[in-house]
């Protein structure tokens, strides 16, 4: 190793040297975190702009999630669901207080709790509805992202997601995004769910028409079967409201949740919904050594404690708002909208402004961390505890980087 010990050359070359090239980061080593900031191998300090993909809401290391973790931690950490243990039941009861929603059912990654919803609304079509075996039929749009098993990369519309992992799962029906006449008109007999994103977050920060959110909930309901809203993303505060789904005052019938679920501490991701639904499963249909461990129910039970706490949500509404605004007064020639709600921000430029990746390398020069989704969109998702001058700070700097030839 040519490069001097501790540098970023030198966590970049093992990095690349030992690891599957699955990512493409920017080279920032990050060694610490707090709050809205971290810092780099060689003491650099920058504002993170994009906390994880939202599973850092809360910001870095929040000291009361890590204090509820340790402790935990040196309780018992595993108990696998052969076993009871006194964390689950709580987190079941608080998350379904906060939410509004009766059963839940926790996994780890996200990946795993929409498999989970897709499994739930599957069995509850076939044992339920009555739709006959075999034929369950589940509709999701184009731009979705759902997370990466070989069932969700299946129903995927980006090419890269799935060229080379056929073969594919069956049973899914793809529909443009944010046109409730074109879900009215897949549905047939067989359908079983609709599952989607209320706001596209890998796809682009694809917001949808006003009233898209109401008329989804009532074809749902006229046609019976299941709305499935992926929240991983919007949910938990980041959109301004705990749901994105409140804006419209909507509730769906299953959704799922992950990222901020443990304030970026641990994986842990949930399912929640009613009676009817998770209560298809029986003992052995479903489940994971690891989810619903004491460990994670604790981390995300003072997660979810300091969000509501905090006021974070509403602090999201505020900000979101006032970065919003500031980012459309930028008379840049690059940016051809800007849009979003509460601190889920895409920013997207022309095609001919040359990809959004060297404007987040430019940013990074800055001291401010983001990442490009879709070549042309830079996406802004700070932490949901920043301050009014922590953003004056920030877009200072973005907008110099925009304004850039
Ligand atoms: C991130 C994400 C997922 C997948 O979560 P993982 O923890 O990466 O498996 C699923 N749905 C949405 C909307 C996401 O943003």
């Amino acid at each position: 190793m040519e490069h001097i010990k501790n540098s970023t050359a030198y966590y970049v070359e093992l990095e690349e040297r030992y690891g599957a090239h699955n990512y493409h980061p920017l080279d920032v080593v990050i060694e610490r975190g707090e709050g809205v900031w971290v810092t780099d191998v060689e003491g650099k300090r920058y504002l993170d702009f994009l906390s994880a993909y939202s599973a850092l809401n809360q910001g870095h290391a929040h000291p009361k999630i890590a204090k509820a973790m340790i402790e935990q931690a040196q309780k018992v950490t595993l108990t696998s669901r052969a076993f009871r243990n006194d964390q689950l039941g709580p987190f079941y009861q608080e998350l379904c207080e906060l939410t509004g929603y009766e059963k839940v059912l926790p996994m780890n990654s996200g990946a795993e709790a929409v498999e989970t919803a897709l499994k739930a609304a599957r069995k509850w079509g076939y044992s339920v509805k009555g739709v006959p075996e075999g034929q369950a039929e589940i509709i999701v749009c184009e731009g979705n992202f759902a997370g990466r098993t070989i069932s969700i990369i299946s129903f995927s519309t980006e090419e890269q997601y799935r060229e080379g992992f056929s073969p594919y799962t069956e049973g899914f029906k793809i529909i443009p995004y944010g046109n409730a006449d074109a879900l009215a008109a897949a549905i047939t007999p067989n359908t079983v769910a609709f599952l989607f994103e209320p706001i596209q977050g890998e796809g682009g920060i694809i917001v949808p028409p006003d009233g898209y959110l109401k008329r989804v909930r009532d074809i749902c309901t006229q046609n019976n079967i299941l709305m499935i809203a992926d929240e991983i993303q919007t949910g938990l505060g980041r959109t301004g409201r705990l749901f994105a789904l409140d804006h419209e005052e909507v509730k769906a019938d299953v959704v799922t949740l992950g990222k901020a679920l443990s304030g970026g501490f641990y994986p842990v991701s949930a399912v929640i919904s009613r009676e009817d639904v998770l209560g298809v499963f029986r003992p052995g249909d479903h489940g994971s050594t690891f989810g619903g461990n004491p460990l994670a129910c604790a981390v995300a039970r003072a997660a979810l404690r300091v969000l509501i706490e905090e006021n974070m949500i509403e602090n999201a509404e505020k900000m979101g708002a006032y970065l919003k605004a500031k980012l459309q007064s930028i008379r840049s020639p690059h940016i051809k909208e800007v849009r979003g709600k509460g601190l889920l921000i895409g920013v997207e430029l022309h095609p001919t402004s040359g990809g959004a990746r060297r404007f987040c390398e430019a940013l990074q020069q800055e001291g401010l961390l983001c990442k490009e989704t879709h070549h042309h969109i830079i996406r802004f998702a700070p932490p949901l505890v920043i301050t009014q001058e922590q953003i004056d700070w920030a877009f200072e700097r973005i907008e110099r980087v925009l304004m850039m030839p």
